[in-house]
């Protein structure tokens, strides 16, 4: 079981110290965790929380391992400051800064060939699930993904992020099981979750964890999540 916190543009890097310095002494279950800060905030939480069973991992990542690409952030380079992964593909990034099936192919296979793991999102839009269309679109979201030990897929229902509307538990499971039946890996479910939902889709059986955004900026509430996916805590 693999929770995820994705913590957008938020913590700054004085912020990420003291979330981190409060989050290592937390009881976290004993499930694997990773935080995701903004790129000035991974060497503070990659300093804070060394000699911890938390990861670091970025939010995005470039295919390229060196160049002309202003304002990106290659794969060595993050190896270099010991961060553990990337999150790839999320859709804020196809959303608002032309991310497409091709680049995120492309992040993906770079990052995993440097040896960082990857999280990478899929997901429909509301109107796309209206029209029926859900399974099309994660078959060509997930066209350009290859099973890899170190790849993890997050379902992210883009309607479910950041709205409070949170995918049903059955819902999740038919789309992650049907993930599963394209790409033998883990699926990580995101949109919403909280430590008041996170117990009852984390229970589904093809629910591997949870990508958690808004919830994930709390120390509580992100605990609270992670204790969520060990039934006996909960
Ligand atoms: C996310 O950012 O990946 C996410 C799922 O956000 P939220 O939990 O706030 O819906």
């Amino acid at each position: 079981m693999l929770i995820a916190g994705n913590w957008k543009m938020y913590n700054g890097p004085a912020e990420t110290a003291a979330f981190c310095a409060e989050l290592r002494e937390r009881d976290l279950g004993g499930v694997d965790v990773v935080v995701c800060p903004p790129f000035v905030s991974l060497a503070p939480a990659v300093q804070l929380l060394a000699g911890t069973e938390i990861a670091v991992a970025a939010q995005n990542v470039h295919w390229e391992p060196e160049g002309a690409y202003t304002g990106e952030i290659s794969a060595p380079m993050l190896k270099e400051l010991g961060v553990y992964g990337a999150i790839v593909g999320h859709s804020e990034r196809r959303q608002w800064f032309g991310e497409t099936d091709e680049t995120v192919g492309r992040r993906t296979s770079a990052a995993l060939e440097a040896g960082l793991s990857v999280i990478a999102c899929v997901g429909e839009l509301e109107e796309e699930r209206e029209r029926g269309d859900t399974e099309d679109v994660l078959r060509r979201q997930l066209s350009v993904l290859e099973p890899h030990e170190n790849l993890v897929v997050a379902y992210e229902p883009v309607w479910a992020i950041g709205t409070g509307k949170t995918a049903t538990p059955g819902m999740a499971q038919e789309a992650h099981a049907f993930i599963k039946s394209l790409i033998a890996v883990p699926v990580l479910y995101g949109g919403s979750v909280k430590p008041e939902n996170a117990a009852e889709l984390l229970d589904q059986p093809d629910v591997d964890g949870a990508l958690v955004g808004g919830a994930s900026l709390d120390v509580d509430s992100f605990t609270a999540i992670c204790r969520a996916a060990v039934p006996s805590l909960s």
